[in-house]
């Protein structure tokens, strides 16, 4: 008979992350196919209430709070110790919660003094004869294993943009608050700053991942690089359509040659093998020529189209569902007008 805890980290604003409504969706199927199992909510933050609100009807016996202007933000000892508070007071044997970098730092250590097990990076999960299992890829999204844990609690952490979120109808629940032991606190949280200077390129919520490779800055038709010009192409294209942006390694790698870059590439932009391997239902890729240590970091985007000059590029090799057998400069400048 498990006791499933839902944990969420709540928004400023009172809301839940789109990552955490999808570890919710985890929770309540999980709870639905486990016969016999019960599901609470544990969430953290000042606007704890509301967040309760919104999520009432999702069929939890029980709402659990750990509130308080200290619980706003993410802090390795205040998380740890409301995470620790929230299992003691559930009893939980799963706790459930999406793997955001903040739950990423303060579920394991909370995990670890409540004697319990922890698992990360979760795809997932069966239920068989009421005997649960979880799915997750090693090395670089190679392996996929289906495992499963004797010792309780145990904790998952739910990889972001895989299951679907929660969708409900808010309602009113009473919330009981729970009371935690502080340790003194040594970390003062002053504000945030985005990683990256310049526009903000990665967004793992787009719909569309765009892909630049080495093309944009080699030498083209007119025997010269026309890197100014991919530039604006680019970011005039990012602006319109909101999409993520990704890079070979190539390009990327280019900074550290010293050649004429594209300003606002760094390695975290990177896909493949290297890389990231994100997940967004489209992609598109530009002068990039489809080797497989990059498309193998493809492997979660639904639909894919490049552009290439080179009819013979990996994309033509059953990488794309569309290959643009064209000039990307061309076809950008006139995508930009039509968008
Ligand atoms: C162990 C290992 C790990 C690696 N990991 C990664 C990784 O994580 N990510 C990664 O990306 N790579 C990785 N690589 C490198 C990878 O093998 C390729 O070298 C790299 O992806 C090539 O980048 P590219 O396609 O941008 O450049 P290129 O191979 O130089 O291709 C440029 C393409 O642009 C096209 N082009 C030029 N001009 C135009 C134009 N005007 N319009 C349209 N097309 C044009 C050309 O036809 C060409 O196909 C790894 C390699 C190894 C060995």
């Amino acid at each position: 008979m498990e006791k499933i805890l839902y944990l969420a980290h709540v928004e400023s604003d009172g809301t839940l992350s789109k990552a955490a409504l999808e570890s919710l969706g985890a929770a309540v199927e999980l709870s639905k196919k486990l016969s016999g199992s019960s599901l609470s909510v544990g969430l953290i933050g000042s606007q704890a209430e509301k967040a309760a609100g919104s999520i009432a009807s999702c069929g939890a016996t029980s709402f659990f709070a750990v509130s308080g202007p200290e619980f706003d933000c993410s802090r390795y000892s205040t998380d740890a110790a409301a995470i620790e508070a929230l299992g003691r007071q559930t009893q939980a044997t799963l706790m459930v919660a999406a793997g955001t970098s903040r739950f990423g730092r303060a579920v394991p250590g909370a995990t670890f003094r409540l004697n319990g097990r922890i698992d990360s990076r979760i795809t997932g999960f069966t239920v068989e004869n009421n005997s649960f299992q979880i799915q997750r890829w090693f090395y670089r999204q190679r392996m996929m294993s289906t495992q499963t844990r004797a010792q309780r609690p145990w904790a998952l952490l739910l990889d972001p943009g895989v299951f679907s979120p929660w969708a409900g109808q808010p309602g009113t629940t009473s919330v009981q608050s729970i009371a935690v032991n502080l340790p003194e606190l040594r970390t003062r949280v002053l504000g945030t700053e985005t990683a990256t200077t310049g526009p903000q390129t990665i967004r793992p919520d787009a719909k569309l991942l765009f892909v630049t490779g080495a093309g944009w800055t080699k030498k083209q038709s007119d025997g010269q690089p026309h890197v100014k010009e991919a530039e604006d192409l680019i970011i005039n294209f990012l602006e319109k359509t909101r999409a993520s942006l990704g890079s070979t390694k190539s390009l990327v790698d280019q900074t550290g040659d010293g050649q004429q870059v594209i300003s606002l590439l760094s390695h975290i932009n990177q896909v493949g093998q290297t890389g990231s391997t994100p997940r967004h239902q489209k992609g598109l890729s530009t002068c990039c020529h489809g080797e497989e240590p990059h498309t193998v970091g493809w492997r979660f985007i639904n639909e894919r189209r490049a552009i290439n000059l080179d009819a013979n590029c990996g994309w033509a090799q059953g990488k794309a569902d569309v290959l643009y057998v064209a000039d990307a400069f061309q076809v950008l400048k006139k995508v930009n007008e039509l968008l």
